[in-house]
């Protein structure tokens, strides 16, 4: 049996080190395989995570759970560790991030690749694939040059921060076979945003960081996400902006809806203040709440504040306005919600009710309009790709073409950050090198 694999990223090498059998033939567009692997997880590949409890929320599909449970996080970290690789975890926000112990993406390429060279496996690089055709029950792939297989299967990836179009290519391809291809979104990437009535071109600051809880709201619930995010006169980034991008990439690109974030800065001053709350509670992150909820908690947090803010004017009284909430936020969010309010000229002391009550509710529900502009090249992830429902579930086997696998981000599923991408890489292909070493037996 001839095996083609089309695409030697991360899903195309975790199945090529798995199929120890002759005949074995990877094509990858790029001079070498495993390219975006070394860049992951900025160079240390973040690949997979301890914490998989909401799978509802990690994963947009039903097919990305199944898959999940058959080859699950211990899985994959046993299969890594058969090839030296010893997992390190690393716990922020609870988070429980799993790298390789020495911090090295290329230690996870080379485990692959020498396991990929051990099983003779034929690489040819260089190689786009351009068109691929079934006659008699075998595929004929064309690209600089032409390849007979039995089985072939598409690990191609997602057409996000990469300056070839090969995978667009590669989509058109399995397209031609009659798969619906679900809408391309860019997934996990910042944000463009603007602030309503305001320009921030005019303030002076690069970019700064701050916690922040990000809720985004559609019709019934509320999807909340907290951490450190950038603030740029750009864009807002940061694994919470990061992960929220992925609920509001249809809506935004593809319903043409205006959306609106907003931002929380209260959520650490109020738990830091609070001896018993932790503020890593488990609950806060992943999350989704009802509005109603989202609203009676709102309205708490405000008054809390107003209090610590009274308490601040009474103490602070001698500081200028614009000093107001120095070492409380970083001092350019200071700046932006003073000018916001247009109160920059006032002392402390100066400062209304009202005043207190407008800075308060700029804490704790800080909105940003986000831009409408779709941009792959900083996008970390596809979202869309293959129809989930035109596969089958238990051997990711095409259900218009027989002997055609699809596997990893060229099928529409997508995770959020925290190593959930590439676990579901490690998922699709052990499914399918499941289903063709069974066949070879
Ligand atoms: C900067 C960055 C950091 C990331 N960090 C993490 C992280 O820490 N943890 C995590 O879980 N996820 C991370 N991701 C996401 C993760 O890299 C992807 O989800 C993962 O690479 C998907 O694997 P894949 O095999 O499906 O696709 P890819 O790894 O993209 O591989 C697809 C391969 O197919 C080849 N190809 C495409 N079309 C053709 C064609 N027509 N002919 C021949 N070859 C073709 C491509 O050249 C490529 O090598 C990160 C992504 C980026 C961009």
């Amino acid at each position: 049996m001839n095996i083609g694999i089309i695409g030697g990223g991360i899903s195309g090498m975790i199945l090529a080190s798995k199929l120890n059998i002759h005949n074995v033939t990877i094509l990858e567009n790029n001079n070498r395989l495993g390219k975006k692997l070394l860049l992951t997880g900025n160079g240390k590949c973040n690949y997979t995570n301890m914490d998989f409890e909401k799978l509802d929320y990690i994963y947009n599909t039903e097919l990305a759970k199944v898959l999940y449970k058959k080859y699950d996080n211990i899985s994959f970290i046993s299969y890594l560790s058969k090839l030296g690789i010893v997992p390190k975890i690393e716990v922020h926000k609870n988070i429980k991030y799993v790298y390789p112990n020495n911090n090295k993406a290329t230690s996870i390429y080379y485990a692959l690749y020498d396991r990929i060279v051990l099983n003779n496996v034929k690489i040819k690089c260089d190689e786009q694939v351009l068109k691929v055709y079934k006659e008699n029950s075998k595929f004929k792939v064309l690209a600089k040059n032409e390849y007979i297989f039995d089985k072939l299967v598409f690990a191609t990836g997602g057409i996000s921060y990469t300056k070839n179009k090969c995978a667009s290519v590669a989509l058109s391809c399995i397209k031609s076979f009659g798969h619906n291809i679900v809408k391309l979104l860019p997934g996990l990437t910042p944000i463009n945003y603007h602030i309503k009535d305001i320009s921030l071109q005019k303030y002076n600051f690069n970019g700064f960081r701050v916690d922040a809880e990000v809720s985004y709201i559609d019709a019934e619930k509320v999807y909340f996400e907290y951490g450190e995010i950038q603030f740029t006169k750009l864009n807002l980034s940061g694994i919470p902006i990061l992960n929220i991008s992925n609920k509001i990439s249809k809506p935004l690109y593809i319903d043409n809806k205006n959306i609106e974030l907003h931002l929380d800065f209260s959520f650490a001053i109020l738990n830091n203040l609070s001896s018993k709350k932790n503020i890593n509670n488990k609950d806060t992150l992943y999350n989704k709440k009802s509005i109603n909820e989202y609203n009676i908690d709102k309205k708490n947090k405000l008054s809390k504040i107003i209090d610590i803010l009274i308490k601040r004017r009474n103490e602070l009284y001698y500081k200028k306005a614009n000093d107001f909430l120095c070492g409380f936020l970083p001092d350019e969010l200071n700046n932006i919600i003073f000018s916001i309010l247009k109160i920059n000229n006032k002392t402390v002391k100066e400062l209304s009710s009202k005043d207190i009550e407008e800075i308060a509710t700029l804490i704790i529900d800080f909105k940003v309009q986000c831009d409408k502009n779709i941009k792959f090249d900083t996008a970390q992830i596809t979202i869309g790709g293959v129809d989930t429902n035109e596969v089958y579930s238990d051997t990711l086997e095409s259900k218009l073409v027989k002997g055609l696998y699809i596997i990893g981000e060229a099928l529409d599923i997508n995770g959020i950050c925290g190593g959930y991408n590439i676990q579901m890489a490690y998922s699709s292909a052990s499914t399918v090198a499941d289903t063709l070493l069974n066949m070879e037996e």
